[in-house]
């Protein structure tokens, strides 16, 4: 799979070398990124590293201690919150209590001195937007979670801002609401072709929403790529740990042959073979990071570069698939995942039961960090 091609022309944000310092602290520490019109694009990472602070940055509730910040190329580092063509959403949708639905989506554009048949036509646009058009007159009180997350994004969109800043925009949702208000939020966001900011520490809402991942890590950028890149290759260690499951194991390179490396590894107890283009050093440490999906039952016939034998040690039954936990000799454990529909037409496995893996060397990757 090819790496991401910018598209052309201006980023419509532009995050050069941007740190924000909270007396010792670096929130933010040397952030540079491009974010293109119409993405929606995620800060991905887990608490304390810097998310909030670099979107209440872009916001311009926030000064970055050092670094620039452009929107639509004009510098906007200084630039008070109001006069920036973003708009805010924010966890706690800081709803007025004592307003109707309808009068707090209209809020901002009153105080933008919004003519009253105009603004009124506005709330009525984005009540449909966000499928709430019965609920105009109640109050913040009178409305579900999920029905004051719809008034939150609808007083937030109502400006038509360029560019909208979502911070944890689902977080105080049900897993089963928060799954479907994803897909409705990436329709709205490809509907008005605004770009979405937002900020998350679900790495599964992070890849089913975006068109690019910032993965952060105290403060700084570790990786940003599509989801399915950051899947994919993930560039670190941490990287790959951060995003889905992954099997990582330990050793150092033995030897290279064109892109063919072999992989001394204590904890697997033998060698492996993984493909890799760049040149690697005899004796470099490194990590084979191998997706558990991607590890499968041996079944004599395949050729598999790589093998390791255990036994299973822990079976989480999800319906569509069952996770497996192997322990080899090496008392190293090695995840993999089967389909039930699959499993039920072989073997059923068992705790306990010996059971030889495999997988190829082009279905696994090498982290050198
Ligand atoms: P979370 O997911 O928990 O909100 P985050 O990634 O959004 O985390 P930030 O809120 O940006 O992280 O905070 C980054 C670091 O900066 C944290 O260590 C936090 O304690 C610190 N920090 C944030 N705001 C301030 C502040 N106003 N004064 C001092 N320290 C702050």
């Amino acid at each position: 799979e090819e790496p991401w091609q910018a598209p052309e022309g201006e980023p419509i944000i532009r995050i050069e070398n941007v740190s924000k310092r909270f007396g010792e602290l670096y929130a933010v520490d040397g952030i540079s990124l491009d974010i293109h019109s119409g993405e929606f694009f995620s800060l991905l990472g887990p608490s304390g590293c810097g998310k909030t602070t670099l979107l209440r940055m872009l916001a311009g509730f926030e000064l970055p201690t050092e670094g620039k910040i452009y929107i639509d190329g004009q510098d906007v580092t200084n630039v008070p919150p109001y006069e920036r063509p973003v708009n805010m959403m924010f966890q706690s949708y800081a709803l007025f209590p004592h307003m109707s639905v309808a009068d707090n989506i209209a809020f901002g554009l009153k105080q933008e001195g919004m003519a009253k048949a105009r603004r009124q036509e506005r709330v009525r646009e984005m009540l449909s937007l966000v499928q709430i058009d019965k609920l105009a007159s109640r109050k913040p009180h009178q409305l579900s979670g999920g029905q004051r997350q719809r008034v939150a994004l609808a007083r937030a969109l109502a400006k038509h801002p360029k560019i909208l800043l979502l911070d944890e925009p689902l977080g105080a949702l049900d897993k089963k609401l928060r799954e479907q208000t994803q897909f409705e939020l990436v329709n709205i966001q490809e509907r008005l072709g605004i770009t979405f900011i937002i900020v998350t520490h679900d790495q599964e809402e992070a890849m089913t929403m975006s068109s690019r991942i910032a993965l952060l890590r105290d403060g700084r950028v570790e990786q940003v790529d599509p989801p399915r890149r950051l899947y994919e290759y993930p560039s670190s260690r941490y990287a790959a740990d951060f995003i889905g499951s992954i099997n990582l194991i330990d050793g150092h390179v033995l030897s290279q042959e064109e892109n063919r490396v072999v992989i001394r590894s204590e904890e697997a107890g033998g060698d492996l073979e993984v493909i890799h283009s760049q040149p690697l050093l005899a004796g470099t440490p490194v990590t084979l990071a191998v997706r558990p999906e991607k590890v499968r039952l041996e079944s004599g016939d395949a050729q598999l570069a790589n093998r390791v034998s255990g036994v299973i040690k822990e079976i989480a039954y999800l319906g569509d698939v069952s996770i497996y936990h192997v322990e080899l000799a090496t008392g190293k454990r090695i995840q993999f995942t089967q389909s039930n529909v699959q499993a039920l037409a072989e073997q059923p496995l068992n705790w306990e039961d010996e059971v030889v893996l495999g997988w190829p060397a082009n279905s696994c990757g090498v982290l050198t960090q």
